[in-house]
């Protein structure tokens, strides 16, 4: 299907020294406002409740981001009544100026981009070009979905008709009231993608974003706000994912559920919605995005220095806090030993500290769960194989774990298997290509994989072997690109429902046939 083009956003070149000062400007505009306190909204009214909680910089947990009013069960209830209110109008709304409405957003998002990426940097520890890089892809799916529904009304136009007979014709239309369920990770990016397509396709949300990041998400309402979307479309609920997330999901009202998260509350979510509650009149849609143990295969005969770059990347990038970062580096047994070494030599090259410094290429992990999780993976790691790199952990300021490199692991070790979301690599030795593709897939999972190779043949046989949502050859396996590589993984990496490709928007609508008799 051809899409409207467009340019994805350029990504800010902070080798220029005026670009850094932006930057730095930035943050004096976030430091303004931090401690500030963000009401709920729903229906466009700033609704306060009786219990606040504090957002803090993950670098510096002394520094307090913001303190958020949370939603109960109450608040949750009148949002979807809001919500409801306004989907019998909005749903009727010309797609050209929802598309708009994204359109402008966007250059919202462009003028105030280095106040964004800052506000990413102290509320989600981003280093500057990862900060910079969520900000550009939200901008991205704005643009991109908001051409997309024009896309999708042409199809209006090509009615199956029979001549002089019958006028046919297929049309999509909106679902309801979806409940948005927002991860942290790409606390812009993923929630501005989430969102807009729900909104774009003419349906109305509740919109109950990660704890952790919860000033982001404010702004990303505010930001649709000016951009001139009416009250009651986007109803912003932060609160507990066990209470509020919970009744969302239950709702019999609730006509679809977009979450992004974990395999464990995507396969709740899952279980939940499938319970037909009293009153529901239909079948809840569920657009589910869920964990990965991603990996990179790396073939004998290959450029080590080049494989060991594009691993590294792949799996300190954000602290290894990608879904799709490289967790697993299966390496063919002739290249193993130097492979290592660079990767090694590598890792320890990584300056890590305080992301608001812009030669901090790494920052710390979200909080303190993560922070516990990947410290007793490590240590889980120390005995299932030998740590090369790293190893060392903190939390005396921030939650700060030095990128861990862990070596000569049995595919069949537990950091070969689970997700541990954070800088840590586990690395195994291979007999062949054929065996390097067979532990590949011996995870749950299957969202993104890289396979480093010269052989022409084992290109091929990774494209029709290789059970992964988005395979990359000859590069890292991170930085999907919207538009250009659809995002969703298989298996217990989720729905597969392609975020920032041609079938995204279509998951949040039904299709109608009308048929005329003439
Ligand atoms: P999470 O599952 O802990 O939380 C995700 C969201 O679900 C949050 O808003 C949370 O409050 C909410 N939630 C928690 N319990 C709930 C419940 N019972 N009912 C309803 N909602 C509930 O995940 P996270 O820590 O925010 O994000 C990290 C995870 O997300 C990782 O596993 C990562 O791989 C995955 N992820 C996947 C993709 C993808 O595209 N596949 C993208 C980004 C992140």
């Amino acid at each position: 299907m051809a899409i409207y083009s467009y340019k994805t956003e350029e990504l800010t070149n902070f080798k220029c020294e005026e670009n850094r000062k932006k930057y730095l400007e930035g943050i004096n505009i976030v430091k303004k406002y931090l401690g500030r306190t963000y009401p709920l909204i729903i229906d466009g009214k700033e609704i306060e409740t009786k219990k606040i909680v504090k957002s803090i910089n993950p670098a510096n947990f002394n520094e307090i981001v913001g303190y958020i009013h949370q939603a109960s069960i109450d608040e949750a209830e009148k949002a979807m009544q809001a919500a409801l209110e306004r989907f019998s109008t909005w749903r009727l709304t010309d797609p050209q100026m929802r598309a708009d409405v994204l359109f402008k957003a966007a250059s919202i998002f462009r003028r105030r981009k280095f106040e964004l990426n800052a506000l990413l940097t102290i509320e989600a520890g981003k280093p500057w070009v990862e900060a910079d890089a969520d900000v550009a892809e939200a901008i991205d799916f704005l643009e991109y979905y908001g051409r997309q529904i024009l896309e999708l009304q042409k199809i209006d136009d090509k009615i199956l008709s029979r001549d002089k007979m019958e006028r046919n014709e297929y049309r999509y239309i909106p679902l309801g009231v979806g409940a948005i369920i927002t991860p942290w990770n790409f606390p812009i990016a993923i929630l501005t993608g989430m969102s807009s397509a729900a909104i774009v396709s003419g349906n109305t949300i509740l919109l109950k974003p990660s704890s952790n990041t919860q000033v982001i998400a404010y702004k990303f309402v505010e930001i649709m706000k000016e951009a001139g979307l009416p009250d009651g479309v986007i109803n912003y609920i932060p609160g507990k994912g066990s209470e509020v997330g919970d009744y969302i999901v239950n709702h019999p009202k609730t006509r679809f559920i977009s979450f992004t998260g974990s395999k464990e509350v995507g396969i709740s979510i899952y279980e939940k919605a499938a319970k037909v509650q009293k009153g529901q009149i239909w079948l809840k849609r569920v657009i589910a995005e869920m964990g990965g143990k991603d990996a990179m295969i790396i073939d004998d005969g290959v450029d080590v220095d080049f494989a060991a770059e594009e691993i590294v990347k792949a799996a300190f990038g954000f602290s290894g806090q990608k879904c799709s970062a490289c967790s697993r580096a299966i390496i063919h047994k002739n290249i193993y030993d130097e492979l290592m070494e660079k990767i090694i030599e590598k890792t320890e090259k990584i300056d890590m500290g305080d992301p608001l410094e812009y030669n901090n290429q790494m920052g710390p992990v979200i909080d303190k769960a993560a922070f516990d999780k990947i410290s007793e993976y490590i240590n889980i790691g120390k005995k299932e194989g030998k740590i090369v790199a790293g190893g060392q952990f903190d939390d005396i300021r921030g939650y700060f774990i030095r990128p861990t490199v862990i070596a000569d692991l049995s595919f069949k070790a537990r950091v070969m298997n689970e997700e541990i979301f954070g800088p840590v690599l586990s690395c195994c030795k291979v007999e062949s290509f054929d065996e390097a593709i067979k532990i590949a897939n011996s995870t749950e999972y299957g969202l993104t994989g890289g396979v480093i190779s010269s052989s022409r043949i084992n290109l091929e046989k990774a494209k029709k072997e290789f059970h992964v949502g988005n395979m990359y050859l000859n590069r890292k396996c991170t930085g999907a690109i919207v538009g250009y590589q659809p995002f969703g993984g298989f298996n217990m990496s989720g729905t597969d429902s392609k975020a920032g490709g041609p079938d995204y928007l279509v998951l949040h609508m039904q299709g109608q046939s009308i048929s005329e008799n003439f």
